[in-house]
């Protein structure tokens, strides 16, 4: 089937670009490989968006769907697997069909980052990106947290009130983090913050029960059955059959959130920008839903 846009990513960007796209009458389809509401709906607590004092992350982007879908946009549940320039526009290849449309608004996002450890064998087995998903599993167990940033943070405070006993690992002597939120947490007392803290190995036979960590030059080991790695996220832009311009792997984008590409715009945390929000992906989604009016 063609449409006028296919946007890529369910985020608010995506959202925010799809609502605008769909009100100006474009037919607009959107496609999310798991559920809307991107990492922004993994936040519990939410008190910078305008008009909301306090909301998580699931309410806000909940909302923000409902009204995508109430003003006509299209939603598929698929993986986006490749994108093809094709004769007038682009081919949108999913793990379950193939799609048209003449302008591509992308809205991927970002995936979290690893540590570069052996991960992989202890997901959903000790180790978790999300705390507000998966925090319940450690309830009254011990957990430690890695990374010095709000998300860290956020975890530390979310898993305070489940965990026995949260650490709170950051490389670094300095935090990213409001320093709101770094006071609060020290003042929890299941809370311990380590600075210079890496951690280098997991340990584990099925499930993590154990991490070893550099301290201080130091290795130490510390009994955990749960990790949350909040070290940022990465762009990933494999399925694009086609070249960007990108730095560091974010794609550069002008006023109009046009890519060096005509006809493909890019919104949200994909893109090559300072300050990067719920509220500054949502800006940038109107701005390319509706930079696809034009031309
Ligand atoms: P950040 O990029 O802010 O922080 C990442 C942290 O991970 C840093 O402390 C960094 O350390 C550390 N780190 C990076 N790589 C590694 C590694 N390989 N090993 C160990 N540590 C590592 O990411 P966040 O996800 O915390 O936040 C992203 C953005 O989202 C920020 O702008 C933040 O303000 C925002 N946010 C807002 C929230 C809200 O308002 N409710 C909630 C959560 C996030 P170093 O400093 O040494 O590089």
């Amino acid at each position: 089937m063609k449409f006028d846009v296919a946007v890529i990513g369910g985020g608010p960007a995506g959202l925010s670009a799809s609502i605008f796209a769909t009100r100006a009458g474009l037919k607009t389809i959107c496609f999310e490989r798991l559920a809307v509401g991107g990492q922004a709906s993994l936040s519990y607590d939410i008190a910078n968006y305008p008009g909301y004092k306090n909301i998580s992350g699931i309410e806000l982007t909940q909302k923000m769907f409902k009204q995508a879908q109430e003003v006509g946009t299209e939603f598929v549940y698929e993986n986006v697997l490749t994108i093809n320039e094709i004769k007038n526009g682009f081919s949108v290849k999913t793990n379950k069909g193939s799609y048209q449309a003449k302008k591509l608004i992308i809205a991927s996002g970002t995936v979290s980052r690893k540590l570069g450890l052996n991960e992989e064998k202890y997901i959903g087995k000790g180790i978790s990106y999300c705390a507000s998903c998966d925090g319940n599993f450690f309830k009254g167990k011990h957990v430690a947290i890695v990374g010095g940033g709000d998300t860290a943070f956020e975890y530390v405070e979310y898993m305070s009130r489940l965990a026995t006993k949260v650490y709170l690992l950051n490389r670094s002597e300095t935090f990213r983090a409001n320093s709101f939120r770094v006071e609060n947490a020290k003042k929890l007392k299941n809370v311990k913050i380590l600075t210079n803290a890496r951690v280098a190995k997991l340990i584990g036979e099925d499930t993590l029960t154990t991490i070893e960590i550099n301290h201080n030059n130091q290795k130490k080991k510390l009994d955990v059955q749960g990790l949350f790695v909040a070290i940022g996220h990465e762009p990933q832009l494999n399925f694009l059959n086609f070249e960007l311009k990108t730095k560091n792997g974010y794609i550069i984008v002008d006023k109009h959130m046009q890519t060096s590409k005509i006809n493909v715009y890019a919104c949200g945390d994909i893109i090559e920008k300072h300050f990067k929000q719920i509220i500054t992906a949502c800006a940038d989604g109107a701005i390319a839903g509706n930079s696809c009016i034009e031309g």
